[in-house]
């Protein structure tokens, strides 16, 4: 059991701050919240309760090569098979890799962010490494794995008629089995009828799919000279995706598509920048009615800290609506925690209130450059940083705590 008296806390799935005298939680639940008032500025301080972050896509296994991928395009660095990272994480052996991961997870726990998902490379061992670097860290990794080598060669992929190989359907089979869901790097990486097939035994497994969409326009401009349709387009068609990721490139009758679809995006706007890439079209995404959700991308090219995601989305956003009031920092906070629902589930709101999984961040208002805030929510949003977060909670258990959260009097 634990409480915390007289604090300001981000309540229900539209994260309205409130002053509370009281938030309470006991076991894995939020046992108690007496509600003051709302509150937007503060004068001397407060602590400050969000919901713990949502990090909707990772790819922590190469967070053991920070800035690895400074110099090297889209293609170089992440394409396989001989991109630097597929090179790269088949040279680092178990004992070395895990370890990283396991203090990346952690880093994450304290920047904030309960639970990740993650797009993870080489097949049911690297899903299983990913599992194991979960229960060390206690930070939840929704996992989705991918194959260990591209399945089809160039000939295969261009006649766009093969189904998967034997190898590849074992293969998938046994990723199952370890992870949460499938996820590939393109829709270009598999024939129209593997898709098929992977939508078909993820669907009887009850898994998630996930792809990676737009991020330029290469993606695009592949599918169509195989098959005569856009990567979007497929993607919707063959695979049924619950997650959607980048968008980077959209156009807005690909916007309208995905929206239509009903189908959640992933955006990643510090990791398209890393790599030179446009900007994501945020504002006509949040225009679209889309489900939209944040992700840091790969470790060796974005830091997994969502707090710096936020901010440079809230101005990206700002810039974008081109006026000085859209979009409420909330909206842009909300990609991080309550949107989570709609893919997760139930037992995932991303938001607090009684009865719900005790699952937050403790952050410190009483900071010189928080304390006297005119607007809470902007500030979550755009003024927070690592260093400002106290303590990380998910189901009632800190995964982590500060010196200073302790010296307060934590609970
Ligand atoms: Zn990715």
């Amino acid at each position: 059991m634990g409480s915390l008296r007289d604090v300001v806390v981000l309540l229900g799935p539209g994260l309205e701050p409130w002053r509370c005298s009281r938030f309470e939680w006991d076991g894995d639940a939020i046992s108690r919240i007496d509600r003051v008032g709302p509150v937007l500025a503060l004068d001397g301080g407060a602590l400050v309760v969000i919901p713990g972050l949502w990090n909707s896509h990772t790819h922590m296994g190469d967070s053991c090569l920070p800035d690895g991928a400074t110099g090297l395009t889209l293609e170089q660095g992440f394409f396989r098979p001989d991109g630097f990272k597929y090179r790269q994480l088949a040279a680092i052996g178990r004992e070395e890799h895990l370890p990283h991961v396991v203090a990346h997870l952690r880093y994450m726990a304290r920047t904030g962010t309960v639970g990740h998902i993650d797009f993870r490379e080489q097949g049911p061992a690297g899903s299983e490494l990913l599992r194991e670097a979960s229960r060390a860290s206690g930070v939840e990794s929704v996992i989705l794995g991918q194959f260990s080598g591209v399945p089809f060669g160039a000939d295969l992929l261009m006649a766009n008629e093969a189904p998967l190989p034997e190898g590849a359907r074992g293969e998938l089979e046994a990723i199952l089995r370890v992870a949460d869901g499938f996820s590939e790097s393109t829709m270009n990486d598999l024939t129209d009828a593997a898709w098929r097939e992977v939508r078909a035994l993820t669907g009887r497994l009850g898994k998630l799919r996930a792809i990676h969409c737009l991020e330029n326009e290469g993606y695009r401009d592949v599918s169509l000279a195989r098959t005569g349709r856009g990567d979007l387009a497929r993607a919707i068609d063959l695979l049924d995706p619950h997650l959607v990721v980048h968008m980077t490139v959209a156009g807005t009758e690909e916007i309208g598509l995905l929206a239509a679809s009903g189908r959640t995006a992933v955006l990643n706007p510090r990791a398209n920048a890393n790599l030179g890439l446009p900007l994501p079209p945020v504002r006509a995404l949040m225009e679209s009615g889309a489900n939209l959700l944040l992700g840091t991308d790969n470790g060796l090219l974005n830091s997994p800290n969502l707090l710096a995601e936020l901010d440079f989305t809230y101005k990206l956003a700002k810039s974008q609506f081109a006026d000085a009031v859209r979009p409420d920092p909330l909206a842009i906070l909300r990609m991080a925690t309550s949107n989570i629902g709609a893919v997760l589930g139930a037992d995932h709101p991303g938001y607090l209130d009684a009865g719900l999984p005790a699952t937050f961040v403790v952050l410190d208002f009483h900071q010189p450059h928080l304390r006297a805030t005119r607007h809470v929510p902007a500030s979550v949003v755009s003024r927070a940083t690592p260093e400002d977060v106290l303590a990380t909670y998910r189901l009632g258990r800190a995964l982590y705590s500060s010196e200073r959260f302790a010296e307060a009097g934590a609970p």
